[in-house]
C-alpha cells in the first residue's frame, strides 16, 4: 500500500470536496455561496476567478468573505471578493446611468456616459445594452419619446412640447418621431388627426378580422368573435383619425390578408406601417424572422436581438404586437414548449400553429 504524503493527503481532501468542481469550473453559479484562498499567494477568490488555477493542496474554503480575512486572507485584486459580483454593480451603475440620461437637459454623448461610468465608451456600451436591451442613444431617444406623448397633452404647442422634452431642435424630432410616434407630432397631439386610416372587417376561419391601413402602410391586423368590438378598438387607439370603412377598393386587400392568414407559409407583400418603441420594433423584427412551421421561446427572442436578460420586456412587446399574424407572435411559446398567452385568444394560437405545422 502506497504511503501518501501531507501534500497528496491536502490535495486528495480539497478535490474530494464539491466545492473544488464549482472551482475548477470557475462556475459563477456559487459565487456568493462560498469562496477559497490559496496559500501561496495569500489572496482569497470567488468560485468563478478567473486568475491561474491554485492547486488543490493550497487551496481553503470559506463561508464568507470575512472568514476568510479573518484567517488572514487579502481579496484578490481580479475578482473582488470583498464587493457586490460584478452583475449587481453593472445593474446598479446602469441604472445610475439610466436616470442620469432620464434629468439630463440634452442626451448626453457615450463618451460623456463612458466618462462617468469610469469605463470606455466601447465597453460601457456592451454593459448597457447587455441590462436593459437598448442602447444609451435608444434608451435616451424612448425616454425622451414618453416625455414628449406626456407634454403633448400639457403643452400649448407642439414645438413648446418638443423643447420640454429635450430635443435640441425641430428637425431633429422630426427625424425620430416617425419612429416613436408613427405620425407627425401634431397628428398625434390631436389623437391621429390628420392620418387617414381605412379599415374593413371580415370573416376568416379564426373568426372576425380587422384591417386598417394608414398611408404608409398597413397598421392593424385584428381577431376577434365581435365585428364591432374590433372596430371600437381601433378607434380608441386612433380616436381622431379618419377612419373610413365600406371601401370597395378595400375589399382586395382584406381578401389578400385572409388568404395569408388561412396559409401564411404564402407570404405576404404588403407594406407595414409598424407604431412601437424602438424596443419592441426590434423584438417585433426578430418575430418576423420566425419561419412559418417553427416555434421559439421568449428567451431564444431575447438572445436573437442581444438582450439576453429582457425576457420579461420581450413578452410585453409580443403581447402589445398590432398586427396579428404578419408579425407572428403566435409562434412564440414558453421554454417549456407550452403555448402560453395570446393578445386574440389562446385558442386562435393553437389553431395557427396546429396548421402551420401541418403545411
Ligand atoms: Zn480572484
Amino acid at each position: 500500500m502506497n504511503m501518501m504524503s501531507h501534500t497528496e493527503l491536502l490535495a486528495a481532501a480539497t478535490v474530494s470536496d464539491p466545492r473544488w468542481a464549482a472551482v475548477a469550473a470557475r462556475d459563477a453559479r456559487f459565487d456568493g455561496q462560498f469562496f477559497y484562498s490559496v496559500k501561496t499567494t495569500g489572496v482569497y477568490c470567488r468560485p468563478s476567478c478567473g486568475a491561474r488555477p491554485a492547486r488543490p493542496e493550497n487551496v481553503t474554503f470559506h463561508a464568507s468573505a470575512a472568514e476568510a480575512e479573518r484567517a488572514g486572507f487579502r481579496p484578490c485584486k481580479r475578482c473582488k471578493p470583498d464587493q457586490a459580483p460584478l452583475a449587481e454593480q453593472q445593474a446598479a451603475l446602469v441604472a445610475g446611468l439610466c436616470r442620469f440620461i432620464e434629468t439630463a437637459e440634452r442626451a448626453p454623448t457615450l463618451e460623456a456616459l463612458a466618462q462617468r461610468a469610469g469605463m470606455s465608451p466601447w465597453h460601457l456600451h456592451r454593459v448597457f445594452k447587455e441590462v436593459t436591451g437598448l442602447t444609451p442613444r435608444a434608451y435616451g431617444a424612448a425616454h425622451r419619446a414618453q416625455r414628449v406623448r406626456a407634454a403633448l397633452g400639457r403643452s400649448d404647442t407642439v414645438t413648446d412640447a418638443i423643447y420640454d422634452a429635450g430635443y435640441n431642435s425641430n428637425g431633429r424630432f422630426y427625424e425620430e418621431s416617425d419612429g416613436v410616434l408613427g405620425m407627425t407630432p401634431t397628428a398625434f397631439r390631436a389623437g391621429g388627426v390628420d392620418t387617414d386610416i381605412r379599415f374593413a372587417i371580415g370573416q376568416c376561419a379564426l373568426g372576425a378580422i380587422l384591417v386598417a391601413r394608414s398611408e404608409r402602410g398597413v397598421c392593424a391586423i385584428a381577431l376577434g368573435d365581435d365585428p364591432d368590438a374590433l372596430a371600437r378598438e381601433l378607434q380608441d387607439r386612433f380616436p381622431q383619425a379618419r377612419l373610413t370603412g365600406d371601401d370597395p377598393a378595400f375589399d382586395r386587400l382584406v381578401a389578400q390578408v385572409v388568404g395569408f392568414v388561412e396559409a401564411p407559409a404564402r407570404g405576404l407583400d404588403l407594406p407595414l406601417d409598424v407604431r412601437g418603441t424602438a424596443f419592441q420594433q426590434r423584438v417585433w423584427q426578430a418575430l418576423r424572422a420566425v419561419p412559418s412551421g417553427e416555434t421559439v421561446s421568449y428567451s431564444d427572442i431575447a438572445a436573437r436581438i442581444g438582450a439576453p436578460n429582457a425576457q420579461r420586456a420581450v413578452a410585453q412587446a409580443c403581447g402589445a404586437n398590432p398586427i396579428a399574424v404578419v408579425i407572428p407572435c403566435h409562434r412564440v411559446v414558453r421554454n417549456d414548449g407550452a403555448l402560453s398567452g395570446y393578445r386574440w385568444g389562446v385558442e386562435r394560437k393553437r389553431e395557427l400553429l396546429q396548421r402551420e405545422a401541418a403545411a
